[in-house]
């Protein structure tokens, strides 16, 4: 959620404690994904805004008139809110009201124009015959799961989570090809991530190395469940690299707490070089938590 929320409110809001200003980092990324998602579903929040008095007033509850059309976009607020929009009524029911579930579908229908025989080999996948139709598999966190041109499923034939399938759904539209670099870098390395850097701080790694202080063993044991290599030569207590899809592996440096020096458990994720090859930033920020939540369970 916080991913669509950052993008919702990307120039006026903000995310966690990043702050996303002016025309921002996104735009500037090559997703097509972004490109069409602010088409289809900025424009709505812009149709909102424009019915506002657009003066910030304050008086519907939300410190701005961008955070407030977001809010009812997002079906958490209502027109009716807003003094000044005429005629207003309890709207509170959005069509796009789950907006994770409205992108999903939007996405889905633009998977029906690529050619998944051709993607499959750059994005580490396979093309198999499903009761869907032909569907990309792929390992995501050390599980299978299929992208048909109908839905996004697991081997049992379960709908992935919304935001589980915007995810795969970008990971399809990027089409990265070619294998790799194989070298490791954090993700203050890449473009425009100064404050992405402060987010996978604060929902990652910090939320893995609280979760497992003192439990160095018990970090390896949830690794291992989702496929995890783990790295000998490493001045880590453990040091796992995780495919969270075929070509966007996360390595986890885990340090763990020193209670008679009192040091808390630390830990860095570390990207490919080629990583935006593969996903965008936001993206890659999503993965990196989702990878949290697995591990830690929550
Ligand atoms: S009450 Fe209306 S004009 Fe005032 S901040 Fe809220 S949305 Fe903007």
């Amino acid at each position: 959620m916080r991913l669509l929320l950052a993008l919702i409110i990307f120039s006026y809001g903000s995310y966690g404690e990043s702050i996303y200003v002016g025309s921002g980092s996104i735009l500037q990324y090559k997703g097509k994904v972004w490109d069409y998602f602010l088409r289809e579903v900025m424009e709505t929040i812009f149709d909102i805004l424009k019915q506002t008095k657009r003066n910030n007033c304050g008086k519907c509850g939300y410190p701005t008139c961008m955070a407030f059309a977001a809010a009812v976009h997002t079906g958490s607020s209502s027109k009716s809110a807003c003094p000044f929009i005429e005629g207003a009524s309890d709207d509170r029911k959005s069509p796009l009201q789950d907006p994770e579930t409205a992108l999903a579908r939007q996405l889905r229908q633009k998977v029906k124009d690529i050619d998944l025989e051709k993607r499959a080999k750059g994005l580490g996948g396979r093309v198999v015959d499903t009761d869907h139709g032909p569907a990309l598999c792929l390992l995501y966190l050390g599980r299978e799961v299929f992208i048909s041109r109908e839905r996004v499923f697991s081997v049992d034939g379960s709908e992935l989570e919304p935001r589980d399938q915007i995810l795969l759904y970008n990971y399809l539209f990027f089409g990265g090809e070619g294998e790799l670099s194989g070298k490791w870098v954090g993700l203050e390395s890449f473009p425009n991530s100064i404050s992405k850097v402060v987010t996978l701080k604060r929902y990652t790694e910090e939320k893995i190395a609280r979760h497992f202080a003192g439990k160095a063993e018990k970090f390896l044991e949830k690794c291992r469940k989702v496929g995890t290599t783990e790295v000998a030569d490493c001045q880590a207590d453990a040091c796992v690299t995780v495919p969270v899809l075929p070509k966007v592996p996360i390595q986890l440096h885990f340090w763990d707490e020193d209670t008679e020096d009192n040091f808390p458990a630390e830990v860095k994720a570390l990207f490919d070089e080629r990583a935006l090859d593969f996903l965008d930033i936001e993206s890659l920020i999503f993965a990196a938590e989702r990878l949290a939540e697995t591990i830690t369970g929550h």
